[in-house]
Parts: structure tokens; C-alpha cells; sequence
């Protein structure tokens, strides 16, 4: 974290802060799409009621039918052949809703039956809607059978009637049929939304096996059990309402299961289901979340993004400017500035406090400047006569050295000495001495150029460094020199000093080749044969 940049603590600052509004966008989105799935799923136990309207009709239609028949029972029973004639023409009049319909004595056997001539005796005592309805006394709704005699499956109703002293006399018998469970197509009009998309309709006698199916399907067998076990195991436990299960094709499916028809055991003798594929039932909820999921990831990045970039704007550059400043300063120059104006933002104070405080090192600083060059002056400058001292002498006498010896130029050194000062002082005292060698100096800048080096080299002796001067322009300059002391007329105290005389000792070095030390040595040495000589003269050494 410690390492972290300003722009990425920035970016995670805003995330944290935008986080808990997308987390809650997408909690919304999700709630909104489990809504949207609560109400897909009561649309298609809906859709399951609807379809069930046709069995429900079937029912109560053979119910009526066998009631207004049980009324004729009596005559019906008393002969067999007009009985089966009776049968066979309600059989018409259905219009094929019913593939037979005849009469059961109490033991089981066949009395007459619309599909079968009466020559053919067949028990169907074992029969468990038969059973039933003889052991309920009630109108009963069969499983799914086959028709022992003549091989037509479907599902059968039985209706018992009673004698005089309320005894099963017989029990009247309808067999459907099956083709008119569904309505083709009816039941998909039926669904709100996309009609008929992946809906499928299946219906299940008490026991799970298949009586009729829309769209038709061969792994759904008419009379065996559907492929999906959890269904199966649904419809086995007599259980209703919606469902999610994976079908046999491994689709993800809602199933609406709604039974139909109650027979006296408790149990609902005929199941409609209706199912849908999950993915199309919730494709657009699903749409929308994904909207919703995709917007508020566009929107984080657009607000990083801005994050991001209003950072490198609002604070790095200018913590980067101040960082220049900071640097600039460090490495001494205190011109620099960050120049943010006076604003009164945290990083325009500091920008100005910095400013101020490289003002004040600024001014400081010349200051410091001029004192160093002030010290450096006066440590190369004589107090009392105001020229260049020793020490001065010497660095720039190498110097000029080293350029005549570049160019192969002359290079010329006059030291003089002023002749018995020490009497002088002895008689005028250091006062008057001190003007005379203030004088002494002045008489010299008269004589030399802006090229030359003048100095004072110690006590009442002096050097000029001639660059670019062979010996007789040297000797000519000593001479003028030596002139120009002796025409001094000084007075001290109302009293004129008499004449001053100098002893000047010259040398030349030709091409610059001598060493500094040599030259006035050399110089000295000139000096001190001029003083032998008689002083107040000019001596020219030999050169080094
Ligand atoms: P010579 O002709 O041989 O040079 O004799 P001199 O007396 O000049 O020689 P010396 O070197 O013995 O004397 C130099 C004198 O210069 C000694 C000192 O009193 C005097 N002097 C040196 N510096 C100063 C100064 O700054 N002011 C004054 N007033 N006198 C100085
Ligand atoms: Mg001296
Ligand atoms: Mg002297």
C-alpha cells in the first residue's frame, strides 16, 4: 500500500466509493429478475389451468352422459342385443369422443358393450376403476388400459347403478378417446407472451403413465411412463404446482402441474402438465440483467476512468511541478517556481509557501553571492594602496605564463623597490610613508595598461607583469616608470617629502618557456643589482 501511487490511491479512493451504489444496482437487477422468474412461473401454472379446461369438460361430459344413460338402466339390462344397439348409436352421437361404451354386471362379466358383437363373453372384474366404482358406489375415472377384446387403449369411466334396495345392479362403462385429450394447439394460444415457444403439454393417468402429448414426441409413449424421473416422481406423490427439473434432453424446464377430476379414493385420476424451457421463459429477464450487469460495469469504468484522468489533472500535475521545484531548488537554483497563483486550494498554498521560500533563498543568495565576492576581492587586494596583492600576482602570473607559452608570445616582469623608505619612515613617519606608497600607486596606473598586472608584492615593492612585451618595451616601460616616481612632488604636514626613487629590475622571457619563480627571482635579482649600482635606475636581467 505504501508503495502505492497518488493516481492509483485516487482510482481506489472513487472505487470504494461508487462500490456500494453498483453492488446495490446489482442487487436490484437480481431481485428484479427473481421477480420476473415468480411471475413467469405463475403465468405458466396459468397456462396449466387453461389446458386442463378440456380434460375437466371431458369429464363432466361422460359423467352426464352415464347418468342420463343410468336412468334407461333398467330397460337396457333386459336384453342384451338392443342394449348393445342402445350403445353403438349414443356411441355415434359422441362423435368419436368415446371408442366404447357399454354395461358391467356386478361379477365383472361384459353385459353389452357398443364396440364388441355379443357373442363374445369377456370378465372384466379385475378392472381397478371397476372395483372402484362398485366398491365406492360412485362415478370413477379409470387408469390407462388396453381394451382386452379389442387391443384400442385409452382411459375408461364407470358409473354404478343400484336396484330397489340400493344394490350395484351394474356398472355403466365409457372408454375415451384419447385423441381428444388435446385440443391441438388450442392451449398455446393460451400463453401470454411468445405463443407456443418450447411449451409442451403432457397428459398422466394416476400412475404417471402418459395419456396424451403436444407436441408429439417419441420418447413420450402412449400408456408408459414419461423419461423424466423427477416428474415421474411428482405425479407419483399426486403433487402439484411449478416445478424446475432438467428433461431428458438436458434442458432446464419449469413444470406446471394441475390435476384434474377427483375419484372417491382422493386421488385425481388425470394430470396436465405444461413445461417451458427456462432460457426462453426468462429471456428477457435475463436480458435485462444482463443490461443491468453490463451498465453498471460500463459505468465503473467511465467513472474510473475519470477518476484516472481528472487525477492527472487536478493534483498529479501539479504535485509534479512541485516535485520539479523541489529538485530545481535542491540542485541551487532558486529562480525556480511553480507559478500556481494565489488560489486557496491546499495545493496552490503549498505551491506559494514554495515559491516564498525559493524567494527568500533567491535573495539570500545574492546576498551570500556578494559578500564571497566582496571576501574574495579583499583577499586578493591590498588595503592600503588599493591594487592586486601578492597572492593575485602569483595565480595570474601563471596564467599569462601558460598563454605566452601557447602562442610563443613575450612575456615581461618588472619588480621595483623604493630606495631607503626605511629612512623615510625614519624621518617623515608611517603616515606620510603610507602616502607615498599610495602615490607610489597611483603613478603606476598612470604608466601601465589594462593588459598588464600590477601588485603590490610586499612592504614598499612592487611587480608589473608586461604580457605580450619583449625587453625593450619593458626597459621603456621601467623607464617611465622610474620617471614618473621621481616627478612626484609630495607634501606631508605643510612640508614637502622631497624626491622618492625607485631601483626597478626587469626581465623578459621571450616564448613564456620560465617559470614564474624564475622570472622574479630573476626580477629580484636585476632589482637588487640596480640598488648595488647606485639605485634610482633600471636593471635588465639576463633571461632564465
Ligand atoms: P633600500 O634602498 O636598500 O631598499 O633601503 P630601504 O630602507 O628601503 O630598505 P628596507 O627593506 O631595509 O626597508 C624597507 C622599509 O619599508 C621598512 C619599513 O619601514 C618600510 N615599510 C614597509 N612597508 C611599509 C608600509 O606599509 N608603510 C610604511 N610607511 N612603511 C613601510
Ligand atoms: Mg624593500
Ligand atoms: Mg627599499
Amino acid at each position: 500500500m505504501n508503495n502505492l501511487g497518488a493516481r492509483v490511491r485516487i482510482v481506489l479512493l472513487v472505487l470504494a466509493a461508487i462500490l456500494p451504489i453498483l453492488a446495490l444496482t446489482l442487487y436490484n437487477g437480481l431481485r428484479e429478475r427473481a421477480a420476473a422468474e415468480e411471475a413467469e412461473r405463475e403465468k405458466l401454472s396459468l397456462v396449466a389451468e387453461l389446458t386442463a379446461k378440456r380434460p375437466e369438460q371431458l369429464l363432466f361430459h361422460a359423467r352426464q352422459l352415464l347418468q342420463a344413460i343410468a336412468a334407461n338402466s333398467d330397460e337396457l339390462l333386459r336384453d342384451r342385443s338392443s342394449c348393445r344397439d342402445y350403445f353403438r348409436r349414443m356411441a355415434l352421437e359422441a362423435e368419436g369422443v368415446f371408442r366404447s361404451l357399454g354395461v358391467i354386471l356386478p361379477d365383472g362379466e361384459l353385459y353389452c358393450n357398443s364396440a364388441l358383437p355379443d357373442t363374445v363373453i369377456v370378465n372384466v372384474g379385475d378392472r381397478p376403476y371397476f372395483r372402484l366404482a362398485l366398491e365406492s358406489g360412485q362415478f370413477v375415472v379409470g387408469e390407462f388400459q388396453v381394451g382386452r377384446t379389442s387391443g384400442r387403449s385409452g382411459i375408461n369411466f364407470g358409473l354404478p347403478v343400484f336396484d330397489a334396495e340400493g344394490r350395484v345392479r351394474a356398472v355403466l362403462f365409457a372408454g375415451l378417446n384419447l385423441e381428444k385429450f388435446i385440443e391441438q394447439g388450442e392451449s398455446h394460444l393460451d400463453h401470454p407472451g411468445r405463443p407456443g415457444e418450447g411449451l409442451v403439454t403432457t397428459i398422466y393417468d394416476s400412475g404417471g403413465l402418459v395419456l396424451a402429448r403436444y407436441p408429439p414426441s417419441e420418447k413420450y409413449m402412449l400408456g408408459k411412463e414419461g423419461p423424466n424421473p423427477f416428474l415421474l416422481k411428482v405425479l407419483k406423490r399426486h403433487q402439484k404446482g411449478v416445478f424446475t427439473a432438467t428433461d431428458s434432453g438436458g434442458v432446464q424446464r419449469f413444470y406446471a402441474v394441475e390435476h384434474v377430476g377427483l375419484n372417491p379414493d382422493g386421488i385425481s385420476p388425470i394430470r396436465v402438465v405444461v413445461s417451458k424451457p427456462v432460457d426462453v421463459v426468462l429471456s428477457d429477464a435475463n436480458g435485462a440483467l444482463l443490461r443491468t450487469a453490463s451498465g453498471v460495469i460500463g459505468v465503473a469504468l467511465l467513472v474510473l476512468l475519470v477518476a484516472w484522468y481528472a487525477s492527472e489533472v487536478f493534483v498529479l500535475r501539479r504535485v509534479r511541478a512541485l516535485l520539479d521545484v523541489a529538485g530545481r531548488i535542491r540542485a541551487g537554483d532558486y529562480s525556480a517556481r511553480a507559478g500556481f497563483g494565489d488560489g486557496r486550494e491546499e495545493l496552490a498554498l503549498l505551491g506559494s509557501a514554495i515559491d516564498a521560500m525559493a524567494a527568500e533563498l533567491q535573495a539570500r543568495d545574492g546576498q551570500l553571492q556578494q559578500a564571497i565576492r566582496q571576501l574574495n576581492e579583499q583577499a586578493i587586494t591590498d588595503q592600503l594602496t588599493g591594487l592586486p596583492n601578492r597572492r593575485y600576482l602569483w595565480d595570474r602570473l601563471g596564467a599569462e605564463l601558460m598563454r605566452a607559452r601557447r602562442r610563443g608570445a613575450p612575456l615581461s616582469v618588472l619588480l621595483f623597490d623604493i630606495d631607503y623608505f626605511k629612512a623615510f619612515n625614519d624621518r617623515w613617519g608611517h603616515e606620510a610613508g603610507d602616502l607615498v606608497l599610495r602615490n607610489v600607486a597611483h603613478a603606476i596606473r598612470r604608466v601601465v595598461r589594462g593588459s598588464d598586472i600590477v601588485a603590490r608584492h610586499g612592504g614598499e615593492e612592487f611587480v608589473i607583469v608586461l604580457p605580450d612585451a619583449g625587453e625593450d618595451i619593458a626597459l621603456a616601460r621601467a623607464e617611465a616608470l622610474r620617471r614618473e616616481i621621481s616627478a612626484l612632488s609630495l607634501t606631508f604636514g605643510g612640508e614637502a617629502l622631497g624626491t622618492i626613487t625607485v631601483s626597478v629590475g626587469v626581465v623578459c622571457s621571450r616564448d613564456g618557456t620560465a617559470t614564474a619563480e624564475d622570472l622574479v627571482r630573476a626580477a629580484d635579482h636585476a632589482m637588487y643589482e640596480a640598488k648595488q649600482g647606485g639605485r634610482d635606475r633600471v636593471k635588465l636581467a639576463a633571461a632564465p
